[in-house]
């Protein structure tokens, strides 16, 4: 029968599933919670590039331009410098403009005009030059617009290269206030975005910049330069200085810098699968760990298990045998309750073989002992003791009394006996049997003898009250044991025979000995 009581493999398997049930909650928390700080991080990452790559790297260009643009303007606005350099010596004119240029790298060409639209443009440009007006181009500056600021022109297509451009502009004011003319530097666009390709992106993305109408102003591959690249939607929607925002229809995230001068939009585009990718790996790479401890969880479960079955499988056996080795601390507690259970279990198999009433040992520990003899083939003698009268005694002094008697006759018996290792039995109700297994089986009849004067001599308290027994003795000649018996028996029927409180030995011939 199974008790559910007894099992322990429930527990543990409760107590196994609720810790893992908690793992796995805190698993997913974590994993969750990470994977929101991890996009953060990302965020925050991508952000920096796009503000580093708007300040510190197109900004500086751009102010360096502007610087010279000023320094510059400021030069031709005094005395004639202007018509000199323009009409006058046209070389040497030529001359300084290369070397301005040179100051710039990503200035490909100056012009410098006067109001009238006569031009001077660094490097040369010859051939067909008749239709070129410049008070046609973007450029130029009318009087009426004159201010002291540097402008940015708009994405337009260069006379001479038939190439898109833009250039950086400012008007020549002399010193009492009269517009002499223009100073522009028309921007190599390809060339700067050029070096946009050796920028070490955080992740795969594109980085460029448009202008206000979304067309391209750089970006590493010089094939889309000024190509509408965002739409006017998403332009309105970057209101901000500085910020990000997500697009759905291109599923990308835009982190964008604008600029006031000019009006351009320094944008990093990365798209949403790139991202979550990122944190996908990342974040598998924690459930990885996450994953290993929880199947070492259900291995370590598993084990114990599996372990307290065998343990417990110990016990069962050595409480069944006794038997226990090696055994420290709450061990030893456990094999001390074994042991003294083994002992427990001792006294009861000793109490087994011993009569309450008399203590000397019982029919059970006879029978058990006398077969061991016999099996062993030892030479052992056997006397049947026989209370007498014990009828009549239980009669006058009644059973109570009997019992006493009882008691005390065993007791002489045993005092006669048991120093010399010989045991006395309890046969049956007031019949004893005593077994003088060799070298006593020559004393026997002493023994017996000295037991019968000592109960024959006794004075009991009751007044009138005298015990005696008779008793037959014979030794065993590998006869079965009812065989013995009888013939011991015959020998004590016939000291009643004769009269009572006598020992009668059995006669070879089977008559009498006495
Ligand atoms: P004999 O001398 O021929 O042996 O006579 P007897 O009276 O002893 O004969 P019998 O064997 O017939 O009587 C035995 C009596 O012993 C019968 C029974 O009532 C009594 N008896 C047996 N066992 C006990 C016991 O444990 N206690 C007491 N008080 N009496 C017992
Ligand atoms: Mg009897
Ligand atoms: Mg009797």
């Amino acid at each position: 029968m199974r008790s559910g009581k007894l099992s322990f493999t429930t527990p543990i398997l409760v107590s196994l599933a609720g810790i893992f049930l908690s793992f796995i909650v805190i698993a997913v928390l974590v994993t969750a919670g990470q994977r929101k700080e991890l996009l953060e991080e990302y965020h925050g990452m991508n952000h920096n590039f796009a503000h580093n790559m708007a300040v510190n790297y197109t900004q500086s260009i751009l102010r360096e331009n502007d610087y010279v643009l000023n320094r510059a303007t400021a030069f031709f606005a005094h005395d004639d410098q202007l018509d000199a350099t323009v009409s006058g010596d046209r070389d040497n004119g030529l001359k300084l403009l290369m070397q301005l240029l040179a100051l710039m790298p990503s200035v490909s060409s100056i012009s410098l005009a006067d109001s009238q639209g006569h031009y001077l443009r660094a490097p040369q440009v010859l051939g067909n030059n008749e239709n070129f007006n410049a008070s046609s181009r973007p450029w130029f500056m009318h009087q009426a617009e004159a201010s002291m600021f540097n402008h940015y022109t708009r994405s337009y297509t260069d006379f001479f290269t038939h190439n898109p451009t833009v250039s950086i502009y400012k008007p020549v004011i002399a010193p009492d206030g009269k517009l002499k003319g223009t100073l522009a530097f028309h921007l190599d666009l390809a060339s700067m975005g050029f070096s946009l390709r050796t920028m070490q992106a955080p992740m795969p993305g594109e980085f460029f910049i448009v202008d206000r109408d979304g067309k391209v102003m750089l970006h590493p591959d010089s094939g889309v330069l000024f190509k509408p690249y965002i739409s006017h939607s998403l332009i309105s929607a970057m209101t901000s200085g500085e910020n990000s925002l997500y697009d759905e229809k291109s599923a990308s995230w835009y982190y964008y810098y604008s600029f006031t001068n000019p009006d351009w939009f320094v944008i990093y585009k990365v798209s949403a699968s790139t991202l979550d990718a990122r944190v996908h790996h990342q974040s598998m790479l924690i459930s990885w760990g996450f994953g290993t401890a929880a199947v070492m969880i259900i291995l370590f479960g598993l084990y114990l298990r599996h372990s307290s079955r065998t343990v417990l499988m110990n016990i069962i056996n050595a409480i069944k045998t006794g038997d226990v080795q090696r055994a420290p601390k709450l061990e030893a507690m456990l094999s001390k309750a074994i042991e003294s259970n083994k002992e427990r279990e001792r006294t009861w198999a000793r109490q087994a073989t011993i009569d309450a009433l008399t203590n000397c040992k019982n029919r059970r520990a006879f029978d058990g002992d006398i077969a061991a003899l016999m099996n062993d083939h030892q030479p052992f003698a056997l006397a049947l003791v026989d209370i007498d009268n014990f009828k009549s005694i239980n009669d006058t002094w009644g059973h109570l009394n009997g019992d006493i008697v009882l008691r005390n006759v065993a007791r002489e018996g045993m005092q006669v006996l048991q120093p010399q290792g010989i045991s006395l039995y309890r046969y049956g109700g007031e019949e004893f049997a005593v077994i003088f297994p060799q070298p006593h089986s020559d004393d026997a009849l002493a023994l017996l003898e000295q037991w019968r004067m000592k109960v024959e001599s006794r004075t009991w308290r009751e007044e009138g009250l005298a015990v005696t027994f008779s008793a037959g003795l014979g030794e065993w000649h590998m006869e079965p044991l009812n065989q013995l018996v009888a013939s011991v028996d015959e020998a004590l029927y016939r000291a009643k025979q004769q009269g009572k409180n006598r020992i009668l030995q059995v006669s070879s011939t089977g008559g009498s000995n006495a």
